[in-house]
């Protein structure tokens, strides 16, 4: 594949356009203006359509192929969604025009949107407000962290710690650490969840609060979980709930009547909004009564006469975590996603995707180390230790996958389980797709035992095999494909992913 920098030709155009003839009004100062050209590619309508639909092509996706990465939910994204979010009075909306006013007509529906979907999220959730502003899950996250450390300082309360388990996803600790905090880590028992002795020891005055995942990233729902709420509580620490994945809990439980002050979710991993080659994500975070004032600005009210309009009159906010409303977009989706499948759909999306998990992890379960044997939730970790011993690890095995047309599961993580393979069929894949999947698996076991050898030189279909992932990313070489570029892209350091 080359790059587009490559078709470039000399004075090739997309577009020819006249000249203006509305004079320039300069309205970025001559300092910061660009002292020649930027250099594009210099390509026609054609070459650029035909570029990037070969890319797409190339690229792993939900709508071509299963997808079944642990953690990350890559389920589908209804075309119904998309459809409502390309209406052009949410899609052509600029974030500037007056919201009220002669503007009122205007804003009036996206306001009531994210005032309805705040609304829909605190019923799903059970806490008392959202801010839709963060931009990611590790966004929301550093939000609420955030959020938890003015909660403390308003009360004069010296804190020091955040408690995380041994099996977070990496974001929290990190988390944590940007928000000026130190990590306490506390392993996990022998049945797969937090041990409560180590727990007591670490719950010292200067906790400022836990995160956890429940269920965590071992797919085990933590039923000690309204235990460790209060235990955190009575060291004035608040409780963090990663909500990235909401899957397995939709409709059935909800993390602010079981004690949780914050939560983050995820719309790109439970609401079915796209999150696909790194593209926009949305993480609002909901509160409890203890922590409302702290809530970014501006906030969405609904005035006694039933307008809608942005609230910034709250002193003790946080702030800003973003520019506007959060990724507004990615908002109209999730919201047109939860009204489209209403409280009982919600409920058998939960009901599904726990169920296909379970279905893989029994039936997988001859064939691979199952490291803790209990009923999953939405996803489940097996791992490839016995495999190990021919020689065939869980990278081996992710890359025999995706020469067969199946996304590897998460490999390597939770980091506690060796040779982990993290996998979350969701709830929206058929018996058929789940069944095709189990039956690759057992065929990957078969050939370990027959073949190992054959696994060294895989992916063999795909555009690069096995790039040195460490060198990658420690050491990038811009010139990886042997060709030098000209042009700007050539400063430009890009990753090189398989
Ligand atoms: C994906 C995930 C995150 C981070 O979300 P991003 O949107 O990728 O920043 C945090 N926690 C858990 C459990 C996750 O699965």
């Amino acid at each position: 594949m080359t790059l587009i920098f490559e078709k470039s030709i000399k004075d090739r155009r997309g577009v020819s356009l006249p000249q203006s003839d509305v004079p320039v009004k300069a309205i970025v100062p001559t300092a910061l203006r660009r002292k020649t050209t930027a250099q594009f590619p210099e390509v026609s309508e054609l070459d650029v359509v035909r570029h990037f639909t070969k890319l797409s092509q190339k690229n792993f996706s939900v709508d071509t192929q299963f997808y079944p990465l642990g953690s990350c939910t890559m389920k589908y994204n209804p075309r119904f969604t998309e459809k409502v979010a390309a209406l052009s009075g949410f899609a052509e909306l600029h974030p500037l025009l007056p919201q009220l006013r002669h503007g009122e007509r205007f804003t009036q529906g996206a306001l009531e949107l994210l005032y309805g979907l705040e609304q829909l999220l605190c019923e799903i959730t059970g806490m008392k407000n959202f801010t839709m502003q963060p931009l990611a899950g590790a966004h929301g996250e550093l939000t609420g962290i955030m959020m938890i450390a003015a909660y403390h300082k308003a009360k004069g309360n010296k804190k020091k710690y955040i408690i995380v388990p041994d099996t977070a996803h990496g974001t929290n600790p990190a988390t944590a650490i940007i928000a000026g905090y130190e990590t306490v880590s506390i392993p996990t028992g022998p049945q797969g969840v937090m041990d409560l002795e180590r727990l007591k020891k670490a719950l010292t005055p200067e906790v400022a609060g836990m995160m956890l995942t429940c269920p965590d990233t071992l797919g085990i729902f933590n039923s000690d979980i309204d235990k460790i709420a209060q235990m955190v509580h009575d060291v004035d620490g608040l409780m963090y709930y990663d909500g990235a994945n909401l899957n397995a809990i939709l409709g059935r439980c909800r993390p602010g009547d079981i004690g949780f002050d914050v939560i983050h979710l995820n719309t790109h991993k439970t609401f079915t909004t796209p999150h696909g080659g790194g593209g926009p994500g949305a993480g609002p975070v909901g509160v409890s009564e203890k922590l409302v004032k702290y809530l970014p600005i501006s906030r969405v009210v609904k005035n006694s006469d039933g307008q809608f309009v942005l609230n910034y009159a709250y002193p003790d906010s946080i702030g800003y975590v973003a520019s506007f409303y959060g990724n507004f977009g990615l908002l109209v989706r999730a919201y047109a996603y939860i009204l489209l499948l209403g409280k009982e759909g919600l409920i058998e999306t939960s009901n599904h995707a726990v169920l296909n998990a379970n279905y893989i992890m029994q039936s997988l379960k001859k064939f691979y180390h199952l490291p803790y044997p209990r009923t999953c939730m939405h996803e489940c970790v097996l791992s490839a230790v016995h495999q190990a011993q021919r020689g065939v690890h869980a990278i081996d095995i992710a890359k025999y996958l995706i020469d067969q047309d199946v996304h590897p599961p998460t490999v390597y993580f939770p980091l506690t389980v060796k040779e982990a393979m993290m996998i979350e069929p969701t709830e929206t894949e058929s018996k058929q797709t789940i069944d095709e999947f189990i039956k690759l698996m057992i065929e990957v076991n078969r050939v370990s035992i027959e073949n190992p050898e054959q696994f060294k030189d895989l992916p063999r279909r795909m555009p690069i095999s096995r790039p040195d992932e460490v060198k990658a990313a420690r050491d990038l070489n811009t010139n990886f494909f042997g060709r030098a570029l000209d042009g700007p892209s050539a400063q430009n350091k890009t990753a090189v992913h398989s």
